[in-house]
């Protein structure tokens, strides 16, 4: 399902638009011409209908060269081992999140107690990659014609990342491009409003934040209120329109609106409503 001219969604739950398997969180493919990358990868339990948005989209598996991983969590990262067998694509995540991959850690997926209170069947398992590669906040991943910022965005779980897609490198009609196409760190990202930059960035927040400000809590070993929170305080601080969390619905315009409904709840002492699941 495209959703703009280069995000498209391959993959995507219950707790969404019931693409794919039931248990998948969304799954974005970015488009960038020459590259592909999926951000995020469902369960694992059902790959080949998520190849098989792919090719209906009319891409070729093949031509994925990144896997952007947001978080351990199985719903988003238990289709990585295989998806990389099937694309041969770099994994991509944070230090902490690319060696549980590798190794594949189920007690640091908090997937043991996952089963334990029924979410997950007993028949999901986290399959180690072959290999994944560490990024870090404000590193710069060129997917084609797409720049990918990475932010790292815990609270939610340890090493979670977001990612800021900027795809205005390859918009013929843009006339910063190079200046674009050269930007390092989210530090100096600052645009001025009346250009279309900001108009063409799209926030990935997989589990740190979703529609409405709220945020998703649970009583696992790595969750933090606080670093929840300063994860939406460093939201606050990109630019962006578009906005594409891990689950529920999506926002093509005005996304931002999600980041300054959690920071109203922020600003008063208060933590940003809790995701209902
Ligand atoms: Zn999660």
């Amino acid at each position: 399902m495209q959703l703009t001219d280069t995000v498209h969604l391959v993959g995507s739950g219950d707790n969404g638009f019931s693409l794919t398997h039931p248990l998948d969180c969304h799954v974005y493919l970015l488009d960038g011409g020459s590259e592909l990358a999926l951000v995020d990868t469902g369960v694992g339990r059902d790959v080949p209908a998520i190849i098989a948005e792919i090719e209906a989209a009319g891409f070729n598996p093949g031509n994925i060269a990144k896997i952007l991983v947001t978080h351990l969590h199985l719903d988003h990262a238990g289709g990585a081992a295989e998806l990389q067998k099937l694309c041969g694509a770099e994994i991509v995540a944070s230090r902490d999140v690319a060696g549980w991959l590798e190794s594949g850690d189920e007690e640091a997926a908090s997937l043991v107690a996952a089963r334990q209170t029924g979410m997950y069947p007993v028949e999901n398992f986290l399959r180690p990659v072959q290999s994944a590669t560490a990024a870090g906040d404000g590193d710069v991943i060129s997917v084609g014609a797409l720049n990918v910022t990475v932010v790292k965005a815990d609270g939610h779980s340890r090493g979670h990342l977001a990612f800021l897609v900027d795809d205005c490198a390859k918009r013929e009609d843009c006339a910063k491009r190079e200046d674009c196409a050269s930007r390092d760190s989210v530090a100096n990202r600052e645009v001025d409003a009346s250009n279309n930059h900001a108009a063409q960035r799209a926030l990935f927040s997989g589990d740190a934040l979703f529609p409405g400000g709220r945020i998703l809590l649970q009583n696992i070993w790595d969750c933090s209120l606080a670093e929840s929170i300063a994860t939406v305080e460093r939201f606050a601080e990109l630019e962006f329109t578009q906005f594409f969390p891990g689950h529920v619905s999506v926002s093509l315009q005005d996304g931002k609106r999600h980041v300054d409904a959690a920071m109203a709840h922020i600003t008063q002492l208060l933590p940003p409503p809790q995701l209902d699941t």
